[in-house]
């Protein structure tokens, strides 16, 4: 027997690897990262490469190991310099993610000393700082200090708890499902549907409030329409703002919106994912007024807060219900011990064992102050400006409303042809060139090519070339026509 385990036990070992194995991989991975970082200026923002990532299948899993400087050609080839350059500072589509480089470090530091973070008995530490970070986002949105957070893995998990919470705290009978009914407008983030669907609400109406030109919710509407479902006996459940949507970054009346939720006794949620951390900007003061006042809000620090992929939050001020949706004990957990002060991660989000994701939020928090996160912010916003003025100043360009954020929408409106195909050709061509990466949209049928300006690496220089890269492309594509 002794024997059998000593065998095992010297082949295991080498899931352990030594002071100077660890030294080498070190450098390996830290030449190769700095190695992307220090070219990241250079390369592009868009890869469209013939396989598209295929070549990575030649890098499954086998009973031998691979040596790393192969594992990393792999990364690089098919991986790395393939899709989007997220990256990169020219990635300008979608909404950009970021990618702070302590982040990085906090993710190491993490998985090495694997802290278990979703419950306060093995990891009390950890549930602090992540219970701090949660209180730091909690005052920011001026929620009371007895407000609920989470750190969840996006916006969409945000989304699905809130909505959850939503319907404990209203206490819905499955008989009703299908009389609740949603407020929103057709910009908010299809996770929100999603959301309603996972929780068993998928039978629920969804009211589509009219917008004014600006892409805003019109709050007589919305009131019309709570009015008129109250009349008809359905029963309003939930309103959604976007503070930030992610077509066009525009901002909805939060304020007035809370205020008719008050009124009428509706659960009032503020979907911040996008626009969220814009908040640590005085500036914007009046445009966010109202958050204070919402019984939920979503955010997503891997947007606003420039950190990687895999980074939300979620604060809710109802605990009772938060813990009503998601709180479960089992026999094996009976060591734990529950602290007044301190919530469980595990007791409000669908989530038990989970990444411990506080200390990417926390390592660069720490190490920049949060001066220059408010710069950032405030560049990005100057620059969304900037780009919707200077594509004004180039013949035959018309733009969406004045960013309220840092999105803007754009097209090109030729004198005679088709606007839509030639946008289409537009948008192909400067995805083609590659060295910046914008995607589109489609408002009320008409195509707009839009500019999202949110990673932290995007700055006048980016913005510069891609006015140069419109304008040559435009031509070109006049002139064949
Ligand atoms: C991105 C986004 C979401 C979804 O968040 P994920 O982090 O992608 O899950 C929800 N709402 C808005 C407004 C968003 O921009």
């Amino acid at each position: 027997m002794i024997e059998k385990i000593k065998e095992q036990e010297k082949i295991s070992l080498l899931l352990d690897p030594s002071a100077e194995k660890r030294d080498a991989w070190n450098e390996q991975v830290l030449n190769h990262t700095n190695l992307f970082l220090n070219e990241l200026e250079n390369v592009n923002a868009y890869y469209q490469n013939k396989d598209q990532g295929a070549g990575i299948l030649n890098y499954d899993l086998s009973e031998d190991p691979m040596p790393l400087d192969k594992v990393l050609k792999g990364l690089k080839s098919h991986i790395e310099e393939d899709g989007i350059n997220a990256a990169s500072g020219g990635h300008m589509g979608y909404i950009p993610g970021g990618g702070l480089y302590p982040s990085a470090l906090g993710d190491f530091l993490a998985a090495i000393s694997n802290k278990y973070a979703g419950i306060f008995f093995p990891a009390p530490g950890a549930v602090r700082l992540e219970n701090m970070l949660l209180r730091w986002m909690a005052k920011l949105m001026g929620f009371p200090a007895n407000a609920v957070g989470n750190l969840t893995s996006g916006g969409s998990i945000s989304n699905l708890i809130a909505v959850v919470t939503a319907r404990e705290a209203v206490g819905v009978k499955a008989k009703d499902f299908d009389k609740l009914v949603v407020y929103l407008s057709a910009q908010a983030h299809h996770s929100l549907q999603k959301a309603l669907r996972i929780a068993g609400l998928g039978e629920a109406q969804l009211r589509y409030i009219s917008m004014d030109s600006q892409l805003k919710i019109e709050v007589t509407e919305l009131e019309k329409a709570i009015v008129a479902d109250q009349k008809n006996g359905l029963i309003p459940f939930m309103i959604n703002a976007s503070m930030g949507t992610t077509n066009t970054g525009t901002v909805d009346p939060i304020s007035q919106m809370a205020d008719i939720a008050e009124q009428h006794k509706i659960w009032f949620h503020v979907d911040a994912a996008y626009g969220g951390f814009f908040k640590l900007l005085p500036e914007l003061e009046e445009e966010f007024e109202g958050t204070e006042k919402a019984d939920s809000i979503s955010l997503d620090p891997h947007k606003s807060l420039f950190l990687p992929f895999g980074t939300g939050a979620i604060l809710i001020k109802n605990k009772k219900a938060l813990y009503k949706a998601h709180q479960y004990t089992a026999d094996y957990l009976q060591d734990l011990i529950d602290v007044e002060e301190e919530v469980n991660s595990a007791d409000v989000s669908p989530e038990l064992t989970k990444h411990f994701r506080g200390l990417r939020v926390w390592l660069p928090l720490k190490l920049f102050g949060i001066k220059p996160f408010r710069a950032a912010l405030r560049e990005k916003l100057l620059l969304a400006q900037y780009f919707h003025l200077e594509i004004q100043k180039i013949a035959g360009f018309e733009v969406g409303p004045k960013p309220n954020l840092s999105v803007a929408i754009f097209r090109f409106v030729p004198e005679n042809g088709e606007a839509n195909s030639f946008n289409q050709k537009l948008i192909k061509a400067i995805q083609d060139d590659g060295r910046i990466f914008l995607s589109s949209t489609s408002i009320d049928d008409i195509f707009w090519i839009r500019v999202a300006v949110l990673f932290f690496r995007t700055h006048l220089r980016e913005l510069d070339l891609l006015l140069e890269i419109i304008k040559k492309e435009t031509e070109a594509i006049s002139s064949v026509r």
